[in-house]
């Protein structure tokens, strides 16, 4: 029997303990409900977990950390202070770029920093960096409030002032040309328009492709900021996790769900979850909208259309300890491709990898020393590949894997291969089976188009009564500042009961 107590109470259930689940029952549970979240791992976290191995500790799979105000807004909910259970610091050097011609730049935190490096040492001009950044600015100004912050499903959300500013300003919005079209039109160095067409990926899009719209992501890194929480990545769930539990969420580890049952009167009735029958009054699903409606929602209608769209790109990433240290690398580093085009057109038009690769690593044990034996690193090595539609995966893989060593040894200067004590692997392939991801995709729907954000799932159901959804699959997108609104927007349409949260310390 999974709901032990609280039947008087009305209950919630939560399929997967994602961040988006987990930032569910917490708001969900303050909202007065009795909350069961049904974790098909045995583990917390989805795609934001960990993995260890000969002393080394690696978070499995986000890395980089922006708005993180979003995680603490949850304890401040609860009403707690959030730094007592979750600490972060902002980073002076948000990534260490390196080209395959020599040259080496640090982007800064600090704006005037950054200017000076990059006008130092490429042939970019101030003005242009700073309009750039100025430009970022400028569409999240405009657009964040309508696309993050609210249900786009919802009428109210395009009939307000926000929104009206936003259309008085569509010639500022650049839906009409790609990312790389704006990047190179107002940037002179080929070089620096790399780095800012790299943002693209953070959605897991191409920036030949998406429009320059998208050119919103710098904004959170360069001018809001980086940040690393001081106990790594994981620590973001671990310590919702827990706050959750204090709420009184109860988890089920090893808990699939099968199916969602909907009455004739097309209202949610409740889960099979490991075969057994589960009442609820709500179901949110934080399970990835694909495999939510084709594996659990079989009896009902599909929006085959929202289903459809194109996937992001996914990720090949090997954990690597390494037995040496390296004074030249930082949190975040990029070791670029030399053809940027060459490379999104293999991931994304051709389905396969490039053979010289952009090699993205991080290395937590730069800011949390215990993350790696004494003189050695703990390296993150990923890079990005096509989501997964059937390739042979072990033959692209071992492929891949030496083109990426190839790659580093070239560009470092050493011979990495012999520095590897430790490895460890995640592709597409291991991506879906362990977090239910629609074809390995990291953040759901791909951006690649000027529709793209209309066509992602709502957090509600028009078909089914007192179903929801969030998670990096549905509105507003994916990774986790929009996986962690996702629950927000969600709760948002669910009224709150008139009782207090339970709150067991
Ligand atoms: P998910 O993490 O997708 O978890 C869903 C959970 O539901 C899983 O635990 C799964 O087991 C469970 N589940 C699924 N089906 C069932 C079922 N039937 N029954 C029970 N349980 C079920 N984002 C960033 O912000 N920054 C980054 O740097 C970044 N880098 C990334 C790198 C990698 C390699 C990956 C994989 C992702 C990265 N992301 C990044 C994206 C980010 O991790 C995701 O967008 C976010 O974690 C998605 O959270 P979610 O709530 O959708 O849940």
């Amino acid at each position: 029997m999974f709901p032990s107590h609280q039947h008087f109470m009305k209950s919630v259930g939560i399929i997967g303990s994602g961040i988006g689940g987990i930032a569910a029952a917490i708001r969900l549970a303050l909202k007065g409900y009795s909350v069961n979240v049904y974790e098909a791992n045995a583990y917390p976290g989805g795609k934001l977990s960990e993995i260890n191995g000969n002393g080394y500790r690696f978070d499995a799979g986000p890395s980089l950390f922006t708005l993180p105000r979003l995680v603490d807004e949850l304890f401040e909910l609860a009403g707690e202070n959030p730094s007592d259970h979750f600490r972060y610091t902002k980073l002076d050097i948000n990534c260490h770029y390196f080209y395959e011609d020599g040259l080496a730049l640090k982007a800064y935190s600090d704006r005037e920093r950054l200017l000076a490096e990059f006008v130092t040492k490429t042939n970019e001009d101030r003005a242009s960096i700073e309009k750039v950044l100025d430009n970022s600015q400028t569409l999240y100004d405009l657009l964040a409030d309508l696309f993050m912050y609210r249900s786009i499903h919802k009428a109210g959300t395009f009939f307000n002032s926000k929104a009206y500013k936003a259309y008085a300003n569509l010639w500022k919005l650049d839906f009409f040309r790609t990312m790389h079209q704006a990047n190179k039109k107002a940037l002179k160095d080929p070089r620096i328009v790399q780095l800012f067409n790299r943002y693209a990926t953070y959605n897991g899009s191409d920036p030949y492709q998406t429009p320059g719209t998208l050119n919103i992501i710098p904004h959170l890194e360069f001018n809001q900021g980086a940040y690393f929480p001081e106990k790594g990545m994981h620590d973001i769930t671990l310590s919702l996790f827990k706050l959750a539990q204090g709420l009184g969420v109860d988890f089920h580890f090893n808990a699939r769900v099968d199916s969602i049952k909907v009455s004739p009167q097309k209202a949610v009735d409740g889960l099979i979850v490991n075969g057994e029958k589960v009442k609820h009054d709500i179901v949110v699903s934080n399970m990835d909208i694909v495999n939510t409606y084709r594996k659990l929602l079989t009896s009902i209608s599909q929006p085959n259309f929202l289903l459809t769209q194109p996937k992001s790109s996914s990720a090949l990433i090997l954990y690597w300890g390494i037995d040496k240290s390296f004074s030249e690398l930082g949190l975040h580093n990029i070791l670029f491709s030399k053809n940027y085009k060459l490379e999104f057109d293999h991931i994304f038009n051709r389905k396969t990898i490039f053979d010289d690769p952009t090699v993205y690593i991080n290395i937590t044990s730069k800011l949390k020393a215990d993350d790696a034996p004494e003189g050695s690193e703990n390296w993150f090595t990923m890079i990005n590949v096509p989501n997964n539609s059937g390739q042979d995966w072990e033959s692209l893989i071992a492929e891949a894997r030496q083109n990426m060593l190839k790659k580093i040894s070239r560009m470092l200067e050493v011979d990495i291969s012999k520095h590897i004590v430790f490895e460890a692997q995640l592709d597409p392939r291991t991506i879906e089976s362990k977090t239910s991801s629609a074809q390995g995709a990291l953040y759901g729907n791909s951006s690649n188009n000027m529709f793209a954000a209309f066509l992602r799932h709502s957090n509600f159901s028009r078909r089914v009564k007192n179903l929801y959804f969030c998670g990096g699959s549905v509105h507003p997108g994916g990774g986790i500042p929009l996986s962690l609104l996702s629950a927000k927007i969600m709760a948002e349409e669910i009224p709150a009961l008139d009782r207090p949260a339970l709150h067991h310390g």
